[in-house]
């Protein structure tokens, strides 16, 4: 398996490989850069079909979680974990232990979290053998999904004001893929807000509380294709390919999945065909904020402190409006912009440290 001429690999500089045999634990932890600060990113575990699509996972998101915190005025870097295996039967203390373990020989280089397939319990669990752990309930966080969905909401609302010039969600149709645990809290915010929303999950189950309030179901076939003013996707990377992008009949593309683009090229398909696509590093940017403002506080955070999280992940809707700006001036898809505009803030950081030593 190629690292160096893997096509996600970009100047990453940082990727261990981490083997266990006494507990099975196979993991790919992948610094991207450490420009701004130490690397933190989610702890993703997935039965991926085989090493090479977990390293370019682990290569991607890394990145992604760079240019994500860059935007969000953070100081910290990009970086990602991934378990190769499935979590609902190979998930245990044992293995976790052993990841523990390697996430603390890096010295603090890489700050892991919770993410996919890994929960605020298997959180509190590493932390009993390392330090460079975020998102622990007794360090009053937890859960960063309220927030992310805070920042997706606020963001969907600054799509809305670029293209019709009024953020005002009653009787906007927004389709939902995924009712996790972004998505649901997403639903109910523009429920509540007067939207209509339709939403599609594999697992049935999470379904019935949305319904309950007014949600429509569709069947996850067919979510990416609704006749909705927002396409929101919550539940996994690389839905927008060439194929799907033309089924899109959405004119705002809005949500929290990683990586939504499967290539880069797929940016400039969508603006070719109208679609304002929410660059998905920025709008998704509210979990790593509040990670960063509870890690900051070391505790459970005040009314005050509360605040100014939430004001920070507000800040994601200015942000977009600049990015959307530059993006109609130059005649570019706002995810190149925003891909310029975080190699900017590196630069300048780059720039200033240079000059300070
Ligand atoms: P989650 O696992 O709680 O929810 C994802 C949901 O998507 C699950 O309910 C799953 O059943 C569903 N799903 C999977 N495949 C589907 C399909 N083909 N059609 C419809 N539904 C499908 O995850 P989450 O925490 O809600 O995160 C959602 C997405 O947002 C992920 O891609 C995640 O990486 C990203 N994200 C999450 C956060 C966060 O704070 N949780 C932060 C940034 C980005």
């Amino acid at each position: 398996m190629a690292v160096f001429s893997a096509p996600s690999f970009d100047q990453h500089e940082l990727v261990a490989f981490c083997e266990d045999r006494s507990t099975g634990l196979r993991a790919i932890i992948a610094v991207h850069s450490s420009q701004l600060g130490p690397a933190v990113g989610g702890l993703r575990m997935y039965p991926y079909a085989d090493d090479a699509a977990a390293l370019d996972d682990v290569l991607r998101l890394s990145r992604g979680m760079t240019y994500k915190s860059a935007l969000a005025g953070l100081p910290i870097g990009g970086g990602k974990a991934v378990i190769i295996g499935d979590p609902s039967r190979e998930k245990n203390a044992a293995l976790l232990e052993a990841m523990a373990g390697f996430i603390d020989s890096l010295g603090g280089r890489y700050v892991t979290a919770e993410d996919s397939g890994t929960t605020v319990a298997d959180m509190a669990q590493i932390a009993k053998h390392t330090c460079y752990v975020s998102g622990l309930d007794s360090h009053g966080g937890g859960d960063p999904s309220p927030y992310t969905a805070y920042g997706v909401y606020c963001g969907l609302r600054a799509a809305l004001q670029q293209q019709r010039g009024s953020d005002n969600l009653d009787g906007v149709r927004v389709a939902i893929q995924g009712a996790g645990a972004v998505g649901s809290h997403l639903a109910r915010r523009l429920i509540e807000d007067g939207a209509t929303v339709l939403v599609a999950d594999v697992n049935p189950t999470l379904l019935t509380p949305l319904q309950v309030l007014g949600a429509e179901v569709v069947e996850p076939a067919s979510i990416l294709s609704q006749p909705v003013d927002v396409l929101a996707p919550c539940a996994m990377g690389a839905v927008l390919n060439a194929e799907t992008v033309q089924q899109v009949r959405a004119s705002i593309i809005a949500g929290a999945a990683n990586n939504q683009l499967a290539t880069p090229a797929q940016a400039q398909q969508l603006a070719d065909r109208g679609v304002l696509y929410v660059p998905d590093f920025v709008i998704n940017a509210g979990g790593i904020i509040a990670v960063y403002h509870q890690r900051q506080h070391g505790g459970a955070l005040s009314a005050d402190a509360e605040s100014t999280l939430l004001q920070h992940v507000e800040g994601i809707g200015d942000k977009l409006g600049l990015i959307f700006k530059r993006a109609a001036q130059q005649l570019c898809p706002p995810h190149v912009v925003a891909e310029a505009m975080a190699e900017e803030v590196l630069l300048a950081q780059g720039r200033q440290a240079a000059t300070e030593n």
